[in-house]
């Protein structure tokens, strides 16, 4: 028999480069490699000092990695491969709504004239992309049941604080701009930011027994002094505020307003409208509800959305079209809040949201809706008994599950969530609500098959079982993964968010 030439070890090093030194991973850079040929220099190498002042040239870049083209693209490709993406499985994140994102809207985003066209265009050389914003804004009024909006703001919690900011604007318009913001104790920790960085006090008020605000607690809460309560709609245990248009009465009859947290749509869609229960004003992400991709630092989208009497508070410009159908944008809004973005918002990503909207259609967005409720209660009822639910009541787009049950086996959701990785799936939300102790959130999203459901259902009751038989195993996880359990607060202290060359 011929020995191998090579061992299997040494050939599943040199594939995955598992087990490697992580300085040897990342250290590519042998003197004298290139990725690129550039042309013969056809100008002076070095420009005359009339052009640029010699002192700003360099001689040479110090600890540039020097690499072939081969060498970047498997190091990337490589890279990519130890990750997690929506594009290999589910990615239960609740609240984050990480659904599929359709290639469909890649291929549009990517039409020339929409990725290249200049911001600084003259409007009639830019009508289509014009129209664009403008027929994604009517879409977004359509299934908000708001009256205007501003597709600005580049995230949701911006939208929040564009909102709050219009809250303002209008109640100093009144005379007064009040002093408090009222915000559930569930609320997404964006909430009181967004208010304190509008210059409010926020109060919070406590949840009833189900889940819901209290609503008698409400009632002594609101004062003159209120300026507005933030309502997340469903709130973040999944659950419909039933008494919505109570809490809409109790804050109009004291002249305050309501501002819905409309991050998570992904219930609502074609269902119910928000404006039409009497929210003044919301903002929507079109990177959770609409299907635009987020996490890694891409770019979102916030709008954020208002009643009629907001509308003159709205950020300029906003995008109006005429008579003759001519689209143009409208910076004179002498009582807007202002700009609160360049030029106008993540455009790429309105591209995006209206592909979306247009591929579902009225009926199909409807459906993404029921899916997406259907796929939550699948859950809850699947791992019902097996994980503790602290909220027992039907679930909208999500469900919050504790770790009460595996608590006596010493188990915590952390290691739960870690464990979930080896068998493939992206954990859950973890710890929040903080009304919820020790907080499981899983959101399904409508993107998910019955069969990847129940996948995901039997790795949680496979946890379970080992949480009770052998926790080590669960407590020592990940053991699957390329890196194990991190340090986590040494990671969040100081990244190493770039390269540097290593020091010789
Ligand atoms: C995600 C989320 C936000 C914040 O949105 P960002 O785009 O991350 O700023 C606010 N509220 C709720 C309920 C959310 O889920």
């Amino acid at each position: 028999m011929t020995p191998p030439l090579m061992s299997d070890e040494k050939i599943r090093k040199a594939r995955t480069h598992v087990n490697q030194n992580e300085a040897l991973i990342f250290e590519r850079s042998m003197p004298g490699k290139r990725g690129v040929a550039l042309p013969q220099c056809d100008v002076p190498e070095v420009p005359p000092e009339s052009v640029f002042d010699q002192k700003a040239l360099r001689a040479a870049i110090d600890d540039f990695p020097e690499v072939s083209e081969v060498d970047v693209v498997r190091h990337f490709t490589r890279l990519s491969t130890w990750n997690y993406a929506i594009d290999l499985g589910m990615y239960p994140l609740g609240s984050c709504t990480m659904k599929y994102n359709p290639k469909i809207n890649e291929v549009v985003a990517r039409y020339e004239g929409f990725a290249q066209s200049h911001p600084y265009l003259p409007e009639v050389l830019c009508q289509g992309n014009l129209k664009i914003q403008h027929m994604l804004g009517e879409c977004l009024k359509e299934i908000t049941g708001m009256d205007a909006l501003s597709l600005q703001p580049a995230a949701g919690a911006q939208g929040e604080l564009t909102g709050i900011l219009i809250i303002r604007a209008y109640l100093q318009s009144r005379g007064n701009p009040r002093k408090k913001i009222l915000i559930p104790d569930s609320a997404h920790g964006t909430n009181p930011s967004s208010a304190a960085i509008a210059g409010y006090q926020v109060e919070n008020i406590k949840s009833g027994e189900q889940g819901c605000v209290d609503v008698s607690a409400l009632r002594d809460a609101v004062t003159e002094d209120v300026a507005a309560l933030m309502l997340t709609n469903p709130n973040t245990l999944g659950v419909y505020e039933r008494d919505l248009l109570a809490i809409v009465d109790i804050l109009h009859s004291k002249g305050g307003l309501v501002y819905m947290d409309g991050a998570n749509m992904n219930a609502l869609l074609g269902v119910a409208r928000p404006g039409d229960n009497g929210v003044d004003v919301m903002h929507l992400n079109l990177h959770k509800t609409f299907s635009t991709p987020h996490g890694g630092g891409g770019p979102g989208a916030g709008p954020v959305a208002v009643k009629s009497h907001l509308e003159p508070f709205l950020p300029h410009p906003t995008v109006e079209m005429d008579a003759s159908g001519t689209y143009s944008y409208n910076f004179k809004r002498p009582l807007s809040v202002g700009r609160v973005r360049s030029f106008y918002g993540n455009f790429g990503m309105l591209v995006r949201a209206l592909a979306y909207i247009l591929t579902n259609g009225p009926g199909g967005l409807k459906q993404t809706s029921e899916d997406a409720v259907l796929n939550a209660n699948y859950i809850r009822s699947q791992l019902k008994g097996i994980y503790d639910l602290p909220f027992d009541q039907p679930s909208l787009h999500e469900v919050v599950f504790s770790d009460h049950l595996q608590n006596k086996y010493g188990v915590t959701t952390m290691e739960i969530a870690k464990r979930l990785m080896d068998y493939g799936f992206h954990p859950p939300t973890v710890y929040f609500p903080l009304i919820v102790h020790g907080a499981l959130m899983i959101e399904p999203t409508e993107s998910e098959s019955l069969e990847e459901l129940d996948l995901f259902v039997e790795a949680m009751k496979a946890i379970a079982e080992e949480s009770a038989t052998n926790p080590d195993l669960v407590k020592k996880a990940p053991h699957n993964t390329r890196v194990h359990k991190l340090d986590e607060v040494a990671a969040a202290r100081n990244p190493v968010l770039r390269w540097k060359p290593k020091k010789t």
